[in-house]
Order: structure tokens, then sequence, then C-alpha cells
């Protein structure tokens, strides 16, 4: 027995019983707790670094799946759904195509979305993610500045990235990053002279670097509070960046452009055509200039879709389609509670008139349905109810309480 309690020791690492704190029994060895965690952690490593962003067990969906993909969360949009749709196909395939090692090189081609702020472009870029098997982040450019400012450096764009690729630089390299708020980083005005401007062109210039494809050293913990961190080299040439802003009053630049490109023969009949609605949808590279971006910029975002603002009906849908729609959500809050809650119709139109009336879009609907909400979410956990019916009249009584005038968008 003695004999049988020294011959048990760890077949990995050769400690003797005595010295762990658990022994497993095999067929013909044994295992001890340190080397199972430890074996445990190699195959976690493994699996993630095969199966999380393995292109090659990935399904290549095809444009039309991705939109109809994308359809499920995001309402309307068509324009933008496609060009994402087409380009997600493309990076997905030079990908691809890197690994087959071929040779015609299929050029990336990052992505500038336009559209009002809350019409779903960091909807869009969030519902691409889902669907991914690439790392992906969001980050937002407002928060850039250059190097020795505060803030943080360009770099640290791809701090995310490798973040949220458990820090593996070959996925992080195949990865996608959405670039938010582009805007705020344009020159102001439309004059290259201009003294030297810290919060754009700066920016824009240290951006181009990453966009074009290069070798990138990045703080792996971010900023520059650890300056001992030893900076690991990121290759961008594969990573698609996707850019988001609003561009506010990029419509005059627009309307500016048809009008000077349309004086002359049949003019009034072209100007006729144009709808001044919505300009967005004419816009142009030459618009983004003007409105401050860097011509390096904006060569290196090649493709630009709009994003259509969002009007009523659009609104009604979005408070219920989409599959993780708000009033899905709220149903399925009220459920974990055993409370079927039901709305009326009249109570969600009652609910996009105000968010129209306050200007306030697809964001305002969840405020708003939050301050209609919130007695209810306080009250009737502990009542014993089990149908809660949200009228009109509910609705209006609830958010008059909340102060409605608190709502409204500044
Ligand atoms: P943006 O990035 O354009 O400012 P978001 O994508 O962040 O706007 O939209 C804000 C919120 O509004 C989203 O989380 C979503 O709930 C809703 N939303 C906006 N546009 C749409 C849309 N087209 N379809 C469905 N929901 C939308």
């Amino acid at each position: 027995m003695s004999n049988k309690f020294k011959s048990d020791k760890c077949s990995f690492c050769g400690r003797e019983k005595n010295e762990v704190s658990l022994l497993i029994a095999g067929i013909d060895g044994h295992i001890c707790d340190r080397c199972a965690e430890q074996a445990h952690a190699i195959i976690q490593e493994e699996t993630r670094k095969d199966s999380n962003f393995d292109l090659n067990g990935a399904k290549l969906m095809k444009p039309q799946e991705i939109k109809a993909f994308l359809d499920q969360y995001v309402i309307g949009q068509d324009h933008a759904k496609k060009i994402l749709s087409v380009s997600v196909y493309n990076h997905y395939k030079r990908l691809k195509q890197a690994i087959d090692a071929d040779e015609t090189e299929i050029e990336k081609s990052n992505i500038i979305l336009v559209g009002e702020t809350g019409t779903g472009k960091t909807l869009l870029a969030r519902t691409i993610a889902r669907m991914l098997h690439v790392p992906f982040t969001i980050v937002d450019a407002t928060v850039l500045t250059e190097a020795g400012y505060v803030g943080e450096d360009i770099e640290s764009l791809l701090t995310r990235l490798l973040q949220a690729a458990d820090y593996n630089v070959e996925a992080a390299e195949r990865g996608i990053v959405f670039i938010d708020e582009i805007d705020k980083i344009a020159r102001k005005g439309d004059n290259p002279s201009i003294t030297r401007d810290v919060s754009g062109e700066g920016v824009q210039q240290g951006l181009l670097k990453l966009l074009e494809g290069s070798i990138v050293n990045v703080p792996p913990q971010g900023g520059r509070k650890h300056p001992e961190q030893k900076l690991i080299p990121v290759d961008t040439k594969n990573i698609l960046f996707i850019c988001g802003g609003a561009f506010d009053g990029i419509e005059r630049k627009i309307a500016n452009r048809l009008n000077t490109k349309v004086i002359g023969y049949s003019a009034a009949k072209e100007v006729d055509r144009i709808d001044r609605e919505n300009l967005l949808q004419y816009i142009a590279p030459q618009d983004l200039k003007s409105f401050g971006m860097i011509p390096e910029i904006i060569g290196r975002l090649p493709v630009l879709a709009y994003l259509n603002p969002l009007d009523r009906d659009t609104l009604r849908s979005i408070l219920t389609e989409p599959k993780n729609s708000i009033v899905k959500q709220y149903k399925k809050l009220f459920a974990i509670d055993g409370i079927k809650l039901e709305f009326d119709e009249q109570a969600m139109d009652y609910i996009v008139d105000k968010a129209v009336e306050f200007k306030l879009g697809a964001r305002g609907l969840r405020s708003i349905c939050e301050n209609i909400m919130n007695d209810a979410m306080f009250y009737s956990p502990s009542e014993k109810i089990e149908k809660l019916q949200i009228t009109r009249e509910y609705a209006e009584d609830k958010l008059n309480d909340a102060g409605i005038q608190r709502l409204k968008a500044g």
C-alpha cells in the first residue's frame, strides 16, 4: 500500500502525491491539479486561435446573405447595407486569397458611412460584427490626438483591436475597426493654408498611416500610463476600417456643388430632379474634402455610403420589427417576472410622435420608453399582476409625470 502511494506521482510534472493538492488517476498514469489547469489553459488558447477567428472554418456568406442578416436588426438603409455587404464579402475574399498566396492582390477598400446621428451607422457596424469571425472593435475619433497631447494616440485604436482578438496578433491583423465620429477630426475650413490645426489635420495624417497599411507599434495596454510596456508590431494591411460620421452641414456643400455643376444647358430640368429633402444621397468624395477631410484620407476610404434620415414610418418599424426591438426587449424583461406585457397600437404611435416632435430620432425611442415604463418596472415585480397593457393614456400620463420637456433635443 505504502509502495503504491509512493509511485503515485504526476505523469506530467513528476510531483509526488504529497506535493500536490489533487492527483487524478488515469489508466496508466496520473495528472496533478496544476498540470490539469495548465492543460486546460493551453486547450483554451489553442481553440481560441483555431475556432474564434478561423477563416477556413468560417462559411463565406454571400452579399445577399449578409444583407439578409443585417435586415433582421437594421430597418431600411438599403443602400448602405448593400455597400457594406459587398465590402465585407470582399474583405473575406481578400483574406482567404492572402492565405492561398495567390498572385493578383485584391486591395482593401475601407468604407466611410455618412448619415445623421442615430440613423444606424454604429448599429450596422455592430451587427456586422455579430456575424463575423474576425476581431472587431468600435472606437471614437474624438478621443484621438496627436502624440503628446491630452487624449489617446492613434495607435491606441489598434490596442482595442488587439484586446478584442485576445492579443492574437495574427487575428487582429485581419480584423475590422469601426471609427465613429470621423467628421470630428475634419480640418476647420477647406483651406490648407490655415494655421496648423491640432485636433484635425494632424490626426488625419496619423490615421492615414493606419488606413494605408503599415506596421504600427501598438502599446498592448494602450495609453501612456504604462511607459514600460513592450510595443507589439501590428500590420494594418489587411485590417478593414469602417468610418462613420454625421458631417453636420455637409448638405450645404452638396447643394453648392450640385448647383454649380448644373448651370448651363438643361440646368433647370436637372435641378428640378434633385430631391432637396435628402441631399445626402448625392454625396461625393469632393464634398468630404470641402468639409475638411484631407484628400489622402478620402483616397483611402474609397467606398462611400450614405444613410437616410429616419422618417416616421421607419421609426415606427424600429420600435417593433428588429430581432431585438425595444418593444421585444421590454416584453422579455416583464416575462421574466411572469407578466405579459402588451402595447396598444395607439401607445406606440404616441411614442413615435413624441420622438419625431422632439427630434430625438431612434435613440429617443428608448429614452421615451424608459420614462413610460419606469414606474411599471419599479412596482410590478412586487405586485401579483399577470398582465400589463400599455395604453396611449398610460403612456401620456407617465411621460408627463416624467417631465416630458426634459427629453427635448437641445
Ligand atoms: P449612429 O451611429 O448613426 O449615430 P446608432 O447606430 O448608434 O446611430 O443608432 C442609435 C440607436 O437607434 C440604435 O442602437 C438603434 O437602437 C436605433 N436605430 C437607429 N437606426 C436604426 C435602424 N435603421 N434600424 C433599427 N434601429 C435603429
